[in-house]
């Protein structure tokens, strides 16, 4: 099934390389390279080829398909999601910090971790939102449409046999939105997610600085990215204590400042209906 602006790539695909063909003849052909038409075909080609680089790399995909990265809205609300768990005894922290502070979160887990730890899988269910982050927590930015598939499958098939979910989010592992990716997930029925504001927890820096990051950058319908677990191969060295003594923190200024907090499915649906005409 083609996404709405399958059309809006392809245009852009066909200006890159229709910008290099004409700049490559017009030089060929013994144009000047400084000539106006040869400077403009060159100048879309490189705008045009640019903007692709860009969409595919980013969280926030535009024009590959549509991505959620954050709500339209004035409402001081946040949306708080963890990625790469579950993971003992992270998760498990976590989730006490959360049911003291009466909060639901959304959680990414990747299907490997929830092969290994079913119950704490089982245990985030019963309380938050869930979300597929793939089998393996692979790079899939230029794999075929048939490894993205496996993977998301994967991911849902642990999922569901540990908690009895299907999830229909999903976050691409590394925040790299290739278009297969989002075409993929739209056919299985589930829709990407990325985030606005995020705080580089995986290098763990002190819980300080990710404290100040996340509130530094967050804005009236984030979405704040923060790790509870490590993807598969370095699960055993997997450190998450930086992150988890910055949440409470993080939420307790949030909650100062007059912030509320929401599962990512009640921010999407905000956001779709501030976006409705009165
Ligand atoms: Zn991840």
């Amino acid at each position: 099934m083609k996404h709405p602006r399958a059309h809006v790539w392809k245009a852009a695909a066909a200006t890159a390389v229709g910008g290099v063909a004409v700049a490559g003849l017009r030089t060929a052909t013994g144009r000047p390279v400084r000539s106006a038409p040869t400077l403009a075909a060159a100048g879309a080609a490189m705008a045009a080829g640019g903007l692709m680089a860009y969409e595919w790399l980013t969280p926030r995909s535009w024009l590959y398909g549509p991505v959620f990265w954050h709500a339209q809205t004035s409402e001081r609300v946040v949306a708080l999601t963890f990625d790469d768990g579950p993971c003992h005894p992270y998760t498990g922290q976590l989730l006490e910090v959360l049911d003291r502070e009466g909060i639901r979160a959304t959680f990414f887990q990747v299907g490997n971790n929830v092969v290994r730890e079913p119950n704490l899988a089982a245990e985030v269910a019963s309380q938050h939102e869930l979300g597929n982050h793939t089998f393996t927590h692979p790079h899939l930015v230029w794999s075929r449409p048939g490894t993205v598939r496996e993977e998301l499958l994967r991911g849902q098939e642990a999922i569901h046999e540990a908690t009895g979910t299907l999830p229909r989010l999903f976050r691409v592992p590394h925040g790299w939105y290739g278009p297969q990716v989002i075409s993929v997930a739209g056919d299985l029925g589930m829709r990407c997610v990325g985030w606005s504001v995020m705080a580089w927890d995986w290098d763990r820096p002190p819980s300080d600085v990710i404290q100040r990051r996340i509130l530094h950058g967050v804005s009236p319908g984030g979405v704040t990215l923060l790790h509870d677990g490590q993807d598969t191969d370095a699960f055993p060295k997997a450190d998450r204590s930086h992150t988890i003594a910055a949440v409470s923190d993080i939420i307790s200024s949030l909650k100062a400042s007059g912030y509320g907090f929401l599962t990512l499915p009640e921010l999407m649906e905000l956001g779709a209906r501030e976006r409705e005409p009165n």
